[in-house]
């Protein structure tokens, strides 16, 4: 990837917060800096998709795309190079590692390493690809685009016994029953109805045999917010309603939420309004507006240093069997869409580096 960017006459520079390659393009003409990312991190998943540029690695498969991002954004290198007398201002192409590791990711570690500076970014975008959205669809929407992933994990301290005796205990298992059902009450009864929130429990180990009540239980599970006045009041009533909860049944507890969890992907409203714009004039494709989705990313951390816009770029197409999600075994990319994402990602830099 980084000899590719030097042979068209990028300057590049590598392990960039880890493994991060940057690439800095200079136009022709002055203009503005647009950052264009592209993560390339794969997921631990065994492939069950009989392609040829199906994964060497057993156990290991790009099954986000992410190989299809920085095939896109080396695409857009290229015609943008290319191009670079006409162009604007100068393009920085950010490839981006760890994007499914979560927390850190690989995000925080290039902006800390100083990616968005020295030429400060003014403008940034990120594309993804998407297996629930139809070829050849680009989908956005200005602001919330997507969640705050908070994952906590809550430990219950009870005393064990005999299973027979439960008077005698402090039953953790019971207890943890409770808080699963009362942390639904932050959604239904604690929180305004009209912005969106998940809470779910999504693991549970506690126990080791039929007659035995156990000392303590471990759940983990996840919160999803829209909005960063939600999110702060749902991990607080979180914490309390478990807290709350134990206590009532005389059981101990600890809350922890993991740091530096990513925050919700918000698209500037005005960059989203340009964005559709230019999308649109794309020929063979077409632009539609989207709901945000409670899923993560961490393209959000660049956003909250430069204004920008993160879309997607469908890729169902039931025709050529691409029917499966991402993150599926099955996921499969219809190749075809590939050229309309790197067009995109071009005429961004084009257009926002002339503004
Ligand atoms: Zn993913
Ligand atoms: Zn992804």
């Amino acid at each position: 990837m980084a000899s590719k960017l030097k042979s068209l006459g990028i300057e590049v520079q590598t392990n960039v917060g880890g493994t991060g390659v940057i690439g800095l393009l200079k136009g022709g003409k002055k203009g503005k800096v647009v950052g264009l990312r592209a993560d390339m991190d794969a997921l631990p998943v065994t492939e069950g998709v009989d392609v040829p540029f199906k994964s060497k690695n057993v156990g290991v498969m790009h099954a986000c795309g992410h190989d299809t991002h920085v095939a896109m954004l080396l695409g857009a290198a290229m015609l943008l190079a290319k191009h670079k007398d006409n162009l604007a201002g100068s393009v920085k192409f950010l490839f981006q590692p760890a994007e499914e590791h979560g927390g850190r990711g690989g995000a925080k570690p290039m902006i800390e390493d100083g990616a968005m500076q020295n030429p400060k970014v003014d403008y940034v975008f990120g594309l993804h690809i998407a297996g629930d959205h139809p070829s050849r669809t680009f989908a956005l929407r200005g602001g919330a685009l997507m969640a705050a992933p908070d994952s906590f994990t809550i430990t219950i301290l009870g005393k064990g016994g005999h299973g027979s005796e439960p008077d005698k205990t402090i039953d953790p298992i019971f207890v943890s029953a409770q808080v699963i059902t009362a942390l639904q009450a932050i959604k239904s009864r604690m929180l305004e109805q009209t912005k969106p929130l998940v809470v779910s429990v999504c693991s549970i180990h506690s126990g080791s045999k039929d007659n035995i009540i156990p000392d303590d239980a471990v759940l983990q599970g996840t919160i999803r917010t829209l909005d960063e006045k939600i999110r702060t009041k749902a991990k607080k009533y979180v914490a309390s309603v478990t807290k709350s909860v134990c206590m009532a049944f005389g059981a101990k507890c600890k809350v922890e939420f993991m740091e530096d969890a990513y925050p919700v992907t918000y698209n500037n409203e005005k960059v989203a309004g340009k964005t559709f714009k230019i999308l649109r004039e794309i020929k063979g494709t077409r632009t539609i507006k989207t709901e945000p989705i409670m899923g993560g990313e961490d393209f959000s951390r660049f956003l909250q240093k430069a204004p920008g816009v993160f879309y997607f770029l469908g890729t169902y197409n039931k025709e050529k069997g691409c029917i499966a999600p991402n993150h599926s075994s099955k996921f499969k990319v219809d190749e075809d869409v590939l050229k309309y994402g790197a067009v995109s990602l071009a005429k961004l830099a084009m257009e926002f580096g002339a503004s």
